[in-house]
């Protein structure tokens, strides 16, 4: 069995027509864009694959061939190692809670 090398955040549209993200393993990601079914921003997703982004959001290190965490935006996109994901997630959560409080 070949190892994941990569998630990627796909936005998929439902069958209410609502837009919808899914985190997909390489292989899976692979496959949704040959069946090109249900998938927006299919293209940036698939130029993003081929190209992603020499370093790392978050820590600014070169982004090697370890597994990595892709999440696109409204205007942007951004790489991460899984362990700098985990992080900025951390972060993310924390800076929540202190806005309710
Ligand atoms: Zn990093």
């Amino acid at each position: 069995m070949a190892a994941v090398k990569r998630l990627y955040q796909v936005a998929c549209v439902t069958d209410t027509g609502e837009v919808d993200y899914i985190t997909v393993t390489d292989r899976l990601f692979a496959r949704l864009i040959r069946l090109k079914r249900d998938i927006a921003y299919e293209l940036e997703c698939e130029a993003q694959f081929i190209h992603p982004t020499k370093l790392c959001f978050l820590c600014s290190n070169e982004l090697g061939s370890e597994n990595l965490v892709y999440w696109i935006g409204a205007d942007a996109q951004i790489w991460l190692h899984a362990e700098c994901a985990r992080e900025l997630a951390s972060h993310l959560i924390a800076d929540t809670k202190r806005l309710r409080n």
